[in-house]
């Protein structure tokens, strides 16, 4: 499980941070760095502040977008030390290995983490299906990244390092829907409903806010996927 768990940095301002994060991934057994428009990277301050751990550097996957980081992954949980307004559902970091434990023991996943100055953005927050938040004091809740990564990690391990995962889940044959397949649905849902007049246009983003949640919500396998898919051409040709 460990080698699928991809740790994604959004728009890291200091190299010293994403160093740290290659530290504190190396000593948790973590080995996938992805870096979403790095401020500065490769750097030699990276490279010294991680202290041995540069071949995670060296290996690192550099993208373009949050969306392009996590295209290939099942379940996406994003860090975050502040609530939204939008409630996204929340799990603390043993929360979060019980989910990996259950859904996806051999896929990829991704944990996101944020800005050092301003964190994730809603529209990044879109991607995943969880807030992923570390418990502490409610008057200083803000971790240094790669404190937030470790302490993540550090859980990741206590779960998966030592044993082989079990799967206690009932996941079926059909493979969980990628963010990509997911995003394609949306789209496709967002034409229809536009096309059957059920969406108001100042009302759409909301909406499809609201609607995504309840997707991400339920984890749909390719072929429950295709279902739906199948569901919206119907409706589309049948209001032609
Ligand atoms: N000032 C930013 C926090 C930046 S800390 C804000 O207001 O959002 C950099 C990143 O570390 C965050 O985006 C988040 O991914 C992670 N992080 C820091 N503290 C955290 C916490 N208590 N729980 C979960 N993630 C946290």
């Amino acid at each position: 499980m460990l080698s699928n768990i991809r740790i994604v940095l959004v728009e890291t301002s200091h190299p010293g941070n994403i160093g740290g994060v290659a530290r504190a991934m190396k000593n948790m057994a973590l080995s996938q760095l992805y870096l979403v428009t790095p401020k500065i990277f490769p750097s030699a301050d990276a490279t010294a502040r991680a202290a041995g751990a540069d071949e995670l550097l060296s290996k690192a996957v550099v993208c373009e977008s949050l969306a392009e980081a996590v295209r290939d992954c099942t379940v996406v949980f994003g860090a975050s030390a502040r609530s939204r307004t939008i409630s996204w559902p929340e799990v603390e970091p043993r929360a979060c290995t019980h989910i990996l434990r259950t859904l996806a023991s051999d896929t990829s996943v991704a944990i996101v983490f944020g800005r050092e100055n301003s964190g994730l953005k809603n529209h990044e927050l879109d991607l995943c299906h969880y807030l992923l938040r570390i418990p502490c004091n409610a008057a200083f809740s803000s971790l240094n990244l790669a404190a937030a990564v470790q302490v993540v990690g550090y859980e990741l391990f206590l779960a998966f390092g030592e044993q082989a995962p079990v799967n206690i889940g009932d996941a079926g044959a059909d493979p969980l829907a990628t963010v990509e397949q997911m995003d394609s649905f949306y789209t496709h849902l967002h034409e229809t409903i536009a096309d059957i007049g059920f969406l108001h246009p100042d009302k759409s983003k909301s909406i499809m806010r609201r609607l995504r949640r309840i997707f991400n919500r339920i984890h749909l396998d390719s072929k429950e996927l295709d279902i739906l898919r199948g569901i919206l051409r119907f409706s589309q040709n049948h209001n032609k």
